[in-house]
């Protein structure tokens, strides 16, 4: 009998992780299996982010800096938020680089959370937002979206969720898993909710760069009013392709910033010397690699498109941002996602992540990552589609 802290009780392994996992198993047994769960982009991160890097190493860059990360980054990292959500965030106090968007969002729930205080979750959501609550001490509450309404959030599901417990609302757009993309009535519906209710914003960001078509992605701090009661993070994973780096920020008003900053000092301390100056390469440097990565994931939107806009037996609606689709299951056939994706993964090697995983109204769908490379996407599409074909 091991002593096993209480907090950890409902709290999971990460279920994209563990698929992953399983897929790579079945890999090196041998089997031809094709892994559309994951959420890492199978580009090389640019090579001039990875030059300022091993330079940084090489000038003997690889100590301790300032806890909120180096100075020329906040500065960077202001300069986009003002030009992405147009305010002001002081550099100095207002912004913490962090080793990853992950710890970003840690330290802001740890710095805001009391034991016993709730967390309005949208659902379906990425999966680690509910269980760092609960590592917080805290208690999250789904806020169920429907799939008929487009997984739209309005007042009237917050307003029956909320209660004198709720201390924080947790968005993210472009989301993840449903592709949506916020538009400007709703982030207000949203603002005058939270108002409403005196609730802390925490917007996840992390994926601002990747929107399609005449998509744009709109930051809820571009809403009069609403930065003093917001913290937004933002990362570097998605938009340049560096999920191994570790490196995100979060910016905030400084009071709850600064308690933030405790829980960084005392956890991993600051993001890697050398990484940030990494992530000052990939600010400050040539977007020309951003665009062209988009332009690869608006291609493997369209692929994921033509397969399944004809595909009886499957509801799909173009994703808006971010880089996952989120079709519907093959109903009635399957009563469950985890059922549906069992069998997919039996019947035709392909990995995908069940709804069911981003908590209430994820199951019924299941997520396509449209990171993998484009002959993975074909490959992929293709024997979902002739599967799910022989269905009927
Ligand atoms: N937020 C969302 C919505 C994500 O999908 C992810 C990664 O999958 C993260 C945050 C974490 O990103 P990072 O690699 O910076 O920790």
């Amino acid at each position: 009998e091991y002593p096993i802290s209480r907090r950890l009780t409902d709290v999971h392994r990460s279920a994209t992780i563990a698929l992953s996992d399983q897929a790579r198993t079945l890999q090196e047994a041998g089997r031809s299996v094709i892994n559309l769960a994951g959420g890492d982009p199978f580009f090389s991160t640019p090579e001039h982010v990875a030059k300022a890097a091993t330079e940084a190493i090489s000038e003997g860059f690889t100590h301790y800096t300032s806890s909120r990360g180096i100075p020329e980054l906040r500065a960077a990292v202001a300069a986009k938020i003002h030009e992405r959500q147009g305010v002001d965030r002081d550099p100095g106090d207002e912004i913490i680089i962090t080793p990853s968007a992950k710890h970003a969002l840690f330290i802001s729930l740890m710095a805001i959370l009391d034991v016993g205080d709730e967390v309005l979750i949208p659902t379906p959501s990425w999966v680690s937002y509910g269980d760092m609550a609960r590592l917080a001490g805290a208690r999250p509450i789904p806020v169920k979206l429907s799939a008929r309404d487009d997984f739209r959030i309005s007042r009237e599901l917050l307003e029956a969720a909320v209660s004198p417990r709720s201390r924080v609302l947790v968005i993210n757009t472009p989301n993840n898993p449903t592709g949506r993309v916020l538009s400007f009535d709703e982030l207000r519906e949203i603002v005058d909710f939270a108002e409403a209710h005196n609730l802390i914003i925490v917007s996840d960001e992390i994926y601002e760069d990747i929107v399609f078509d005449e998509f744009q992605h709109v930051s809820i701090t571009e809403l009069a009013g609403c930065e003093s009661r917001t913290l937004v993070i933002g990362g570097f994973s998605k938009t340049y392709a560096m999920t191994g780096w570790r490196l995100g920020y979060v910016s905030g008003p400084r009071e709850i910033i600064e308690q933030a900053l405790k829980v960084q000092e005392h956890t991993v301390g600051v993001a890697g010397s050398f990484i940030q100056r990494g992530g000052l390469a990939a600010l400050k440097g040539d977007q020309a690699p951003v665009r062209a990565m988009i332009a690869i994931y608006a291609k493997h939107r369209a692929i994921v498109d033509e397969g399944f806009r004809d595909l009886p037996g499957i509801e799909f609606r173009k994703p808006n941002g971010a880089f996952y689709a989120f079709p519907g299951i093959p109903a009635p056939r399957f009563s469950s996602s985890t059922q549906f994706v069992q069998w997919l993964l039996e019947e035709c090697g392909v990995v995908v992540t069940p709804g069911s995983a981003f908590g209430p109204g994820g199951d019924g769908h299941f997520r396509i990552s449209m990171a993998a490379r484009t002959e993975i996407i074909e490959e992929g599409i293709r024997r979902i589609c002739d599967a799910v074909a022989r269905l009927s």
